[in-house]
């Protein structure tokens, strides 16, 4: 039995992909060939080939003098900016690709992502409407109907296909972590349909929310929800696997590998012929910790062709949320995941066989919420077998934190992820965070005395939320603004299946007129305090701030960067220090915020 496992492109340049790794090294331990590929990444280095990029930029001239200042399109402003410039983006994009990936250094990162996002975007003229960056993909569903908004086609047809058929799988499995990858993956699907006789699993955590909202009640019964199955059975060619993925993908390939019966199969979405309905197997046990493989990164381009000087990766030390309480919260429900905490020794195993086989400069934790106790753990042993890595994670502001945080950046702690949400205590309370003002404060202060960045994530109109409690949040990040590197802001939005969705009434949530209440700002409105429209407009003002502007981060639009790239534009000489330097030498770094 063979399986590729594809990753569709519409994610940000810089890490692997967590979802294709865990899953192929999962079925390798238990026998089956797999092969991953980050189509994302090798779309990009694809469509920058010089020669490929160079008749795109000419055939993009050639739309631009066409369409004249009279049409409009997105991003027309931006675009025009551009085309003054485009053949300086191309020679920066020219000097730092080669065949294997990208020469990318600490000196020319920032140019270089500025340009191969110029390029990306005065190309995207060839595709209109369709606009693709290096952090945002705006595409319709008529990219899949009309092929000349699609910009994956070419890479699909001439490098993708090839490639998948040379390995001769049995089954081939696409992971949807985030929207963004939606159209991209569908029209994947709809080219493998077309070229390869080979059935195709869909499944990631997108697509679990995806099924979330059609089938919530866990008794396996078939939803009637007609119109959410349709958009679920557009994805599947024949099968999808919500929730996590490890065990129904081996019960899947065991099940095709003996003709067996796929109703055996845990959490398999499949369409039934005879029934002409969709069938949704029962939920299944969440795979213990113990049986987890350690996370390979075979097969993917690493220290290649991502966009960044360090080599990043990303590792769990946890599936799931310990917390898991956070009233606005759905993430760790939306895939069943319990908290289970990794093998202590398996998370230093992995660490060790990043840095020693792929040279895996900084792990990025992917955990949900680390507890202190794990953090404080991988420093000790860290420290204990000298490795040098630097890392990062998602943590909560928990008092247990304020004793290692000095040891953590001594092990090459570098960033830390805090859900802060709001400046303002009722707010916080209501919300069920769980911690106090102050040791979120200690927090930020050993942080910086350590040189650890800081991202701090924040909410405005929780329900109920006043203006005024909106602004306590504003002037706790203005006060603490040389503390914090990055700020992640949202106006909040009701998510299906949180403990707010269960208790509308408690937190004045009415339905529109006309409306059923879902995750879309439109079909409902708050009773009390600022709505959906006045949070947005106090999200936008904070560009503008002088203190905060330039650390907000943009997840969406042409300028949009992950974490990854605000972490390496903004500190270099951190990262690249040393941790065991800085263990001989505590606190040399100072603030570094
Ligand atoms: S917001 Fe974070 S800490 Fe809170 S429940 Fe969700 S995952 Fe856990």
């Amino acid at each position: 039995m063979k399986v590729v496992l594809l990753s569709p492109p519409g994610l940000a340049p810089f890490t692997p992909p967590l979802s294709i790794m865990a899953l192929s090294s999962y079925l390798r331990q238990e026998g089956i060939e797999a092969a991953t590929i980050d189509t994302s990444i090798e779309f990009l280095h694809f469509n920058l080939f010089p020669e490929r990029l160079k008749d795109k930029i000419q055939a993009a001239k050639a739309v631009f003098a066409s369409l004249g200042p009279e049409f409009s399109y997105p991003e027309q402003e931006e675009i025009t900016k551009i085309n003054n410039r485009i053949d300086r983006d191309f020679a920066v994009v020219q000097e730092v690709w080669g065949e294997e990936g990208f020469n990318i250094s600490k000196d020319n990162f920032e140019t270089a992502a500025a340009a191969i996002n110029n390029a990306l975007l005065f190309t995207s003229l060839v595709n209109l409407p369709t606009i693709h960056t290096l952090n945002c993909l705006y595409a319709s569903e008529s990219m899949l109907r009309n092929k000349s908004e699609n910009p994956f086609l070419e890479y699909y047809q001439k490098k993708l296909i090839p490639r998948i058929a040379e390995f001769q799988p049995d089954l081939i499995g696409i992971s949807y972590s985030y929207e963004s990858q939606l159209f991209p993956g569908l029209s994947l699907t709809a080219e493998i349909r077309n070229a390869l006789k080979v059935p195709v699993v869909c499944g990631g955590s997108f697509f679990s929310i995806m099924c979330d909202a059609v089938y919530k009640d866990g008794t396996g019964s078939v939803s009637t929800k007609k119109e959410q199955e349709e958009d679920l059975l557009g994805l599947l060619h024949p099968f999808g696997i919500y929730g996590e993925g490890e065990e129904p993908l081996l019960a899947l390939c065991k099940c095709m590998e003996k003709n067996g019966q796929y109703r055996h199969v845990p959490r398999l979405l499949y369409y039934d012929k005879k029934l002409e309905a969709l069938k949704v197997n029962h939920h299944s046990k969440t795979i213990e910790a113990g049986k987890l493989p350690l996370i390979d990164l075979k097969d993917l381009p690493v220290g290649k062709k991502y966009l960044t000087p360090l080599v990043f990766a990303p590792l769990m030390s946890a599936r799931g949320c310990y917390w898991n309480k956070c009233a606005f919260c759905v993430l760790a429900e939306s895939i069943g995941s319990n908290w289970r905490r990794l093998p202590q020794e398996k998370i230093i195993q992995n660490i060790k066989l990043y840095k020693e086989h792929y040279g895996v400069d900084f792990i990025v934790f992917t955990d949900e919420a680390m507890p202190p106790v794990t953090l404080r753990f991988l420093a000790e042993r860290i420290l204990q077998e000298g490795i040098e890595i630097y890392f990062g994670t998602m943590m909560r502001f928990e008092k247990g934190l304020l004793h290692t945080i000095e040891l953590a950046a001594k092990a090459g702690c570098r960033f830390l992820s805090f859900g802060f949400e709001s400046g303002c205590r009722r707010i916080v309370s209501a919300m069920r965070k769980g911690y106090s003002h102050e040791t979120a404060q200690h927090i930020l202060d050993q942080c910086a005395e350590n040189g650890i960045a800081v991202e701090l994530h924040v909410m405005f109109g929780f329900p109920t939320e006043t203006v005024d409690e909106a602004r306590e949040t504003i002037s706790f990040l203005e006060k603490n603004s040389d503390k914090i590197a990055v700020i992640s802001a949202n106006p909040w939005v009701l998510a299906v299946g949180s403990h707010i969705y269960d208790h509308l009434e408690h937190y004045g949530i009415v339905p529109n007129e006309g409306r059923v209440i879902a995750d879309d700002p439109s079909t409902y409105s708050v009773t009390e305090g600022i709505g959906y429209k006045q949070a947005l407009e106090m999200v936008n003002s904070l560009y503008g701030n002088p203190l905060l502007g330039k650390k907000i981060l943009r997840r969406m639009g042409v300028h949009g960067f992950s974490e990854e790239y605000y972490y390496l534009q903004r500190h270099f000489p951190e990262a690249l220090a040393s941790p065991l330097a800085m263990a001989r030498n505590p606190g040399a770094e100072g603030n570094h915020a």
